[in-house]
């Protein structure tokens, strides 16, 4: 995968700000441009697992991976989209926070045990449990960016220094190119003053790191898991597909202009240096 793609993690440690609802659509977005990408689900809930129609998984799922018993390769499932596949989630994945404790080079299992895949993949997306606990810390050990949703309601920016100084630690300790993303505005309502100010008050707070795309609350979005489907398939025409295929292209050109940018830097120093 190398400087051509990217490992993102989902990540904030609210519940129902629109995490795994991000994660989902975002990587069946970024697979319906033709991107290889890899959903893994890190949260016992499964509900990224549920979302691509991957209900109740059995063994071997991310729990399996992250605890010794089973190679990544092996717990891969193909989805409805031929350029998005899955590592799942079920309910033993409760028990990874406290059972990882015990391990040696515990925030580094994810990391390790992704490694002879990463190159099968452009994007591997990450959606994280509600928590900054070992499976979070996992998850931003192994990224290369963190996408943080943000809900559009008053105490959106609540917690937010926690999450922002987990990242700062996981930079400083374990894995130093982390960067920021962007956080994302979810569940954005128009036609409410308060969604309104928290955006204005996250991008004064956020300053060039919020995706310009915002995600609106619609009710498609939130029926679409039920169907066990990607939104851009459930119902394509929907303002949350167009969403979701907003931040997609977002990301993808803002990676091309840092690629971009640092074609033109190393050129400038080769110049230099002559
Ligand atoms: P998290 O993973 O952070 O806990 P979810 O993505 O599961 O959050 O979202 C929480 C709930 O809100 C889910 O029921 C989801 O379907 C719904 N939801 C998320 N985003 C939207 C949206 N933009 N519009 C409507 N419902 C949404
Ligand atoms: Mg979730």
């Amino acid at each position: 995968m190398g400087d051509r793609g990217l490992i993102l993690a989902v990540a904030n440690q609210k519940g129902g700000v629109g995490k795994t609802t991000t994660a989902v659509n975002l990587a069946a977005a970024l697979a319906l441009e033709k991107r290889r990408t890899l959903l893994i689900d890190c949260d016992s809930q499964g509900s990224a697992s549920s979302g691509v129609g991957v209900h109740q998984a059995d063994s071997p799922t991310i729990y399996d991976v992250l605890l010794g018993g089973a190679a990544a390769h092996d717990a891969l499932r193909h989805t409805d989209l031929a350029d998005l596949d899955l590592i799942p989630a079920n309910r033993d994945l409760a028990g990874a926070e406290v059972e990882l404790v015990d391990l040696e080079r515990r925030e580094r299992r994810l990391t390790e045990q992704i490694e002879p895949i990463r190159k099968s993949y452009e994007f591997i997306v990450i959606d994280c449990p509600p928590s900054l606990g070992m499976l979070t810390l996992n998850a931003l050990c192994a990224a290369d960016a963190v996408l943080v949703p943000l809900q559009c309601e008053y105490y959106a920016l609540e917690g937010l220094s926690g999450l922002l100084g987990t990242l700062d630690r996981v930079r400083a300790a374990h894995n130093h190119r982390l960067r920021l993303q962007g956080s994302l505005l979810t569940m954005f309502d128009a036609r409410t003053s308060l969604s309104r100010q928290v955006a204005e008050e996250v991008r004064r707070h956020f300053a060039g790191s919020v995706f310009d795309s915002v995600v609106p609350r619609s009710v498609r979005l939130g029926e679409s898991p039920s169907h066990g489907l990607p939104v851009m398939l459930y119902d394509p025409a929907s303002k949350g597909a167009e969403a979701y295929r907003l931040v997609a292209k977002e990301l993808l050109n803002s990676l091309a202009a840092a690629r971009a940018n640092v074609e033109e830097v190393g050129g400038r120093e080769e110049t230099s240096a002559r």
